[in-house]
């Protein structure tokens, strides 16, 4: 289907203005070395995501998909392979630019939310907006973003002093702050309970509809799987099947 719109897009406007998928990874690979031996945790991944789709990224503990995810933003090297954002290749990028197609282009929310602990709510979620050129007040855009997450009463509040659900509200927001083309997560609602769980996602449900941003979320939770347009399978460093694609 991906395909297909492709083609629609080539022969409408030519092929210079096909649209290229929002992230594209080919033949990716990765092996570290361990105890005197190489493991090989990635085998040969490719994928193509659309823009504004929302596919999630399931399989068991171990098989490659925290590695993935860092390896498709910009935070990890691949051992082979390229890694494209909107068509631009993000694998033969020198660390600055890199930096600021990682600013501009991807917002990043961790299992374990990663805020700053010293900083306020308000201040993590300015923190992307002060690195590179962003138009308008960090202040005032930080505040809008914890107002979408439903945490505008929280503004002043230090990591420590939210939940658990509210520190990850308070990250989805600073990866939202640079209105970033594509937000990757790594088990997002891995850390939470069940009501928090729940509010993250439907968080995430209307982002997407509100913003028509693209999603790629590894999880372990049904119901964030569900919710996707798609799921692909990794098992052991390979992609293992695709389900529901639409
Ligand atoms: P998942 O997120 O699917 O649970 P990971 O990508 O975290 O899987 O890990 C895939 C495999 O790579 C695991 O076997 C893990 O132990 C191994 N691994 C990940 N990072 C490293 C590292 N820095 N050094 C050695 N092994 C690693
Ligand atoms: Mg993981």
């Amino acid at each position: 289907m991906a395909f297909s719109e492709e083609q629609t897009a080539m022969s409408a406007g030519g092929a210079a203005t096909a649209v290229a998928p929002a992230l594209e990874a080919r033949d990716i690979h990765k092996s570290l070395p361990l105890a005197g031996n190489r493991i090989e945790i990635l085998k040969g991944i490719n994928l193509r995501v659309n823009k504004g789709e929302f596919v999630s990224i399931i399989g068991p503990s171990g098989s490659g998909k925290s590695t993935l995810l860092g390896i498709i933003a910009g935070l990890d090297n691949p051992t082979s392979g390229q890694v494209l954002i909107d068509g631009i290749d993000i694998t033969r990028m020198g660390e600055s630019q890199l930096a600021k197609v990682r600013n501009q282009k991807i917002g990043m929310v961790f299992q374990a939310f990663n805020l700053i602990p010293t900083l306020t709510a308000q201040e993590n979620v300015e923190i992307p907006l002060y690195v590179g050129k962003h138009q308008g007040s960090a202040s005032v855009r930080a505040r809008e973003l914890l107002e979408l997450v439903g945490l505008g009463h929280r503004l002043g509040n230090r990591p420590t002093q939210l939940s658990g659900g509210e520190q990850q509200r308070v990250a989805v927001a600073r990866a939202l702050s640079t209105n970033p083309a594509i937000i990757i997560m790594d088990e997002p609602t891995g850390n939470l309970d069940q009501k928090n769980s729940d509010n993250v996602l439907q968080m995430i449900r209307d982002l997407r509809e509100r913003t028509g941003t693209t999603f790629i979320i590894a999880t372990h939770d049904p119901k964030v799987a569900a919710s996707a347009d798609r799921a692909i399978r990794i098992v052991d460093g390979l992609v293992a099947n695709e389900i529901g694609e639409v």
